[in-house]
């Protein structure tokens, strides 16, 4: 590849170019440089081979369950996270900056690398997988910003709440919801599919099947039971349920023009239509 200032550099596994060639950013993670490509090419608009429609909760017990019952197991690196614990301990043993805390320093780094390699990975196959098999995927539109610059709080709510939102956020962030969202936006774009976003409000304590809406509802982290007709299931899936149900209405009311999302092409920039219920 010809860079401008570098001149030739070798590249490894890089893919066919298709398309005009339009810029190229480079990158690094860990020890390794990456480029990126920007190509521009017509492509047909394409028509999703499925008809179906399906809506996916975000969860901390499972990473994510879907409408039909489905689940994803959350994204382990506890493996690589007590590693970094580890090697971070002898580092501040070490005297900044001497060789042996740059080897360290570099194992580190790797294994940061590493972690966000799985994370990436396993995102990806799951958004490649329901890409393929659904027409229309509905989201809970999570403000993933929001949610996650508030748990300081103030001096008054400080204590346990701010301790177990901090612990959530971090597994939030951890499991990357955002760029999860991004990559089933514009893989639904390429296929020919969408995303539709809803109001992500009481997913968990309404019953799907009498409406009954109540925080009683939501018996354990994992259970729901409702008060009022007794209908039981797994608490995520029941959030996938109503996540659909509001799916459907947004559509229902002719609103699906508003929803054709990002362009393909745009990558990570993406963001879809907001719509809501
Ligand atoms: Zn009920």
């Amino acid at each position: 590849m010809f860079l401008p200032k570098l001149g030739w550099v070798r590249i490894r596994g890089g893919r066919n170019i298709c398309g005009t060639a339009k810029n190229i950013t480079i990158s690094r993670g860990g020890k390794h440089w990456f480029a990126s490509v920007q190509v521009e090419q017509d492509i047909p608009e394409p028509t999703h081979p499925s008809t179906t429609m399906v809506g996916a909760d975000l969860g901390v017990k499972r990473l994510i369950t879907l409408s039909n019952g489905g689940f994803f197991e959350p994204i382990d690196t506890n493996k690589q996270t007590a590693k970094i614990k580890r090697l971070q301990k002898q580092l501040s043993r070490k005297k900044r900056y001497s060789e042996n805390w740059k080897k360290l320093n570099a194992k580190i780094t790797l294994l940061h690398s590493k972690i966000a390699n799985i994370r990436h990975d396993t995102l990806h196959k799951i958004s490649t997988q329901l890409s393929k098999n659904h027409a229309i995927i509905v989201l809970e539109d999570l403000k993933i910003k929001n949610m996650t610059k508030s748990s300081k709080g103030n001096a008054e709510q400080h204590g346990k709440m701010v301790k177990q939102k901090a612990g959530l956020n971090r597994v939030i962030l951890n499991q990357g919801w955002g760029m999860f969202k991004a990559m089933l936006t514009y893989k639904q774009a390429w296929h020919g599919g969408e995303v539709v976003l809803v109001d992500p409000k009481h997913t968990s304590q309404t019953c799907p099947e009498c409406d009954h809406k109540s925080p009683e509802n939501r018996v354990s982290q994992a259970r729901f039971l409702c008060k009022k007709c007794g209908y039981e299931n797994n608490a995520d899936h029941v959030g996938a349920l109503n996540i659909l149900a509001r799916g459907h209405r947004v559509l229902a009311c002719g609103e699906i023009g508003n929803s054709q999302l990002a362009e393909a092409g745009t990558g990570f920039e993406s963001d879809p239509k907001v719509l809501l219920v």
